[in-house]
């Protein structure tokens, strides 16, 4: 049930249950495919001729196409249809603190060509590379492209504008208007948690996809969160929703939290935090995250137990968002859960030990987006928009 609101609602005309319907049979290509038009009209109960108007307008819209017969259940073989496969349509870009990816993707999210550079603190540098980098991919591909999605680690506004990355100092850039006057495409742009759950949304593992409430963690340099309620991203007031890297979890964490604070629980749950435990109790001071997991895994003991505190704090402050917010689903998404057999132990012996009795608890799990969730991300930004239902009211 949700309360009308007024200001955005436009009475019900008969384009808004059209463009209800065509979304319900775009849906039902893009899960089910291969699909015929008498499959689609017997799970929705709409008429064959609606199903089949409805087609056509996807067809010529570009956005599914046929594939030959399939079988029979008597009579005359039914044409199958699935997603358009041919050609990419968006192009992701996935700014982190270390490296920036950039590919293309066709409408199911597949990734077709991909290249990756050095983040660079210029903002000045780092557009220019971008800019050059997605014009040669969109001329490569006969101008295919329609949009691109950009994720970004820190926190935007809806108007496109990096309000604060905290990594880079960068405030107030207009990173939407500045990418989309340089290359002639449509931006969507997002904070890099909000991208990937909107991912895990779309295309995660049905498991994932199929929950309507669930929050994605991201754990990286910080620790950010992305909050999925009824079907769709919660972004609050100005976009800021989903900061919860910088609760207080407790105080005199192993370093400063991007925000200068010593008691945020990215202070205690982020990649940085697990590498300070460890540069405590060993020697070998010149890890990078990625050879800690790697240690880790291979057995070697101070990585263990570094990751495994890590672990717990992570726990800490998941056990706070399942109190308050009771998802279906807590995913975990980053280059921790490469030893998710390890951090798994630790996140849920915290977390059963401070849900308070009779509430209940949720599924934990690594993310299901493969090795470049935040890629994912970037080109569901644009991907999304052409399968969800955007109407008001
Ligand atoms: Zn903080």
């Amino acid at each position: 049930m949700r309360r009308l609101d007024l200001k955005k609602a436009q009475a019900a005309r008969l384009n808004t249950i059209r463009g209800i319907n065509r979304q319900i049979v775009l849906n039902y290509v893009r899960e089910r495919e291969p699909i015929s038009r008498a499959e689609i009209a017997r799970e929705t109960a709409l008429q064959r001729s609606t199903i089949s108007e409805l087609v056509e307008i996807l067809r010529n819209d570009g956005l599914i196409e046929e594939i030959g017969a399939g079988e029979s259940t008597g009579g005359r073989r039914p044409t199958l249809l699935r997603l358009r496969t041919a050609g990419p349509i968006a192009i992701g870009v996935a700014i982190t603190p270390t490296v920036t990816w950039i590919a293309t993707s066709d409408l199911a999210g597949r990734l077709i060509e991909q290249e990756e550079f050095r983040t660079d603190p210029d903002w000045e540098k780092t557009s220019q590379r971008i800019i050059s980098t997605v014009n040669r991919l969109s001329a490569c591909n006969s101008s295919s492209i329609e949009s691109i999605g950009i994720s970004v680690p820190g926190l935007i506004d809806p108007a496109g504008v990096a309000i604060y990355v905290p990594y880079f100092k960068w405030r107030g850039i207009p990173i939407g208007d500045v990418i989309s006057s340089g290359t002639g495409l449509p931006v969507r742009i997002d904070n890099d948690a909000n991208s990937i759950a909107l991912a895990e949304l779309w295309f995660g593992r049905p498991e994932i996809s199929n929950a309507r409430d669930f929050i994605m963690i991201l754990v990286a340099e910080g620790v950010g969160t992305g909050i999925i309620i009824d079907g769709q991203v919660y972004r609050g007031e100005r976009g800021a929703a989903g900061e919860f890297g910088h609760m207080i979890v407790g105080a005199q964490a192993p370093l400063a939290c991007s925000c200068g604070n010593f008691d945020c629980w990215e202070a205690f749950a982020s990649e940085g935090s697990a590498l300070a435990r460890y540069r405590k109790i060993s020697d070998n001071t010149a890890v990078d995250f990625p050879t800690l997991v790697d240690m880790a895994l291979a057995g070697e003991e101070y990585a263990r137990s570094a990751l495994s505190e890590t672990a717990h704090y992570l726990g800490v402050g998941i056990s706070n968002l399942v109190v308050g917010f009771s998802p279906e689903v807590v995913i975990v998404s980053g280059e921790i859960t490469r030893a998710w057999s390890l951090v798994e132990i630790g996140l849920s012996e915290t977390i059963e030990r401070s849900i308070r009795r009779g509430l209940p608890s949720a599924r934990i799990t690594a993310s299901t987006l493969g090795d470049q969730p935040t890629l994912m991300g970037a080109i569901s930004l644009v991907l999304a928009t052409k399968f969800a239902a955007d109407f008001a009211a």
